[in-house]
């Protein structure tokens, strides 16, 4: 799906249910987490980039993705860091870094500083929040 412009957005917690399946929505809008080695995604080894399934805007690629054996797609960078956000969760007593889409504020997932290199980190993301595009190689291999 080409992205949406920000206006083009739902605005309440209404608009989104409509859009969002039930389990988009529940990753996206209430920041939740898909049971492990369940996700749609995880096991997509096709090369494309992902894109957020509320927004269409292009995070990750497949060039970065890896297998983490923790049960969730998991990606070592991202694509176009202008469409990805971080912020500090103290949720549960244990302190993560949030993963956020920038353009529809949809949480994705968590990152973690056990990653292979280059970066060494973990961006470990729920299938339901991501949709999939096959792209061409000069696409999903350039880093934005
Ligand atoms: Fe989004």
């Amino acid at each position: 799906m080409p992205p949406k412009k920000k206006d083009e957005l739902p605005k309440t917690d209404a608009g989104w249910k409509v859009k969002l399946t039930p389990g988009q929505y529940y990753i996206l809008r209430e920041k939740g987490t898909e049971p492990p080695f369940t996700g749609s995604l995880l096991s997509n080894k096709a090369k494309g980039v992902y894109v957020c399934a509320g927004c269409g805007a292009e995070l990750f690629s497949s060039e970065t993705k890896f297998e983490s054996g923790t049960g969730w797609p998991s990606f070592y960078d991202v694509y176009n860091s202008k469409n990805v956000e971080l912020h500090k969760d103290s949720g549960f007593l244990m302190e993560r870094v949030e993963v956020l889409c920038k353009r529809c504020g949809g949480h994705l997932g968590h990152v973690f500083d056990d990653g292979p290199k280059p970066t060494g980190k973990r961006f470990c993301i729920n299938s339901d929040a991501l949709l999939f595009q096959k792209t061409p190689k000069e696409k999903w291999q350039k880093k934005r």
